[in-house]
């Protein structure tokens, strides 16, 4: 049973999906403005060329602007599991915040109960596996960086949506290595999802990837560094997905 309530302002910017493509993504966001309400505006505003399926706000209230049937504008050039351009499979939707621009702050409770009750509607409509429910920072980690380090993903996998690491953060890095030796980081980061310069490639670039795996997934420690704890939650996925 649901809790949602489901208003409708239906945005001009959205387009056909490509023939055949399944809905097999959601990716979140956050609205990264000052208010809802002109967030709302700026994705229903023709000139701004930009929209998301859903928007939630903070006391829970989802706005429907584009049906899922349709093509939103959401994610611009992105790439997750060897795909680009991802608006063409994906559900987006944009979670009211102001974003580390301009004050980011903690999702209240009833709108993180809403974003999970959306997700979970979506996820029996469409095929989407748990590990392609991704943040923007996850199929852009040069460009965004939302919905953030705030965002409760490991609730969200608790209620069914997405997925998080359940191995303990220390002391079994032993056991874990040897049920999955650790994959070289990179080589663990792409198996994962995310687009990796190749070896060689700028150190900066990894540390870029790192910070979006760890507003994911080690959101107490955005260092960009692959520190133990990190290691850990990456081989802990791996175990996952793999
Ligand atoms: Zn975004």
């Amino acid at each position: 049973m649901s809790f949602l309530t489901l208003r409708e302002r239906l945005s001009p910017n959205f387009d056909a999906r490509p023939a055949g493509e399944p809905i097999d993504m959601i990716v979140l966001h956050y609205t990264g403005m000052q208010t809802g309400a002109a967030a709302l505006d700026r994705l229903c505003d023709p000139a701004a060329r930009v929209s998301s399926h859903y928007v939630v706000e903070e006391d829970g209230t989802v706005w429907r602007l584009v049906p899922e049937a349709a093509r939103a504008w959401h994610a611009g050039v992105s790439y997750w599991r060897g795909r680009r351009e991802l608006n063409a499979n994906s559900v987006g939707i944009e979670i009211v915040n102001p974003g580390h621009e301009w004050g980011y702050r903690d999702f209240p409770v009833m709108q993180l109960a809403a974003v999970c009750d959306l997700c979970l509607e979506i996820l029996s409509r469409h095929p989407i596996p748990a590990r392609n429910v991704v943040a923007h920072s996850d199929i852009a980690p040069t460009r965004k960086q939302d919905p953030g380090e705030k965002f409760d993903w490991e609730g969200l996998a608790r209620n069914g949506v997405g997925i998080w690491p359940d191995a303990p953060d220390r002391g079994t890095r032993g056991a874990l290595r040897e049920a999955a030796p650790l994959h070289p980081v990179r080589a663990a980061l792409g198996a994962l999802g995310y687009e990796v310069a190749p070896e060689g490639a700028m150190d900066a670039a990894l540390a870029t990837v790192l910070r979006a795996f760890q507003r994911h997934f080690r959101p107490d420690s955005v260092s960009g560094e692959a520190d133990e704890g990190t290691l850990s939650r990456l081989e802990a996925l791996l175990r996952l997905v793999v």
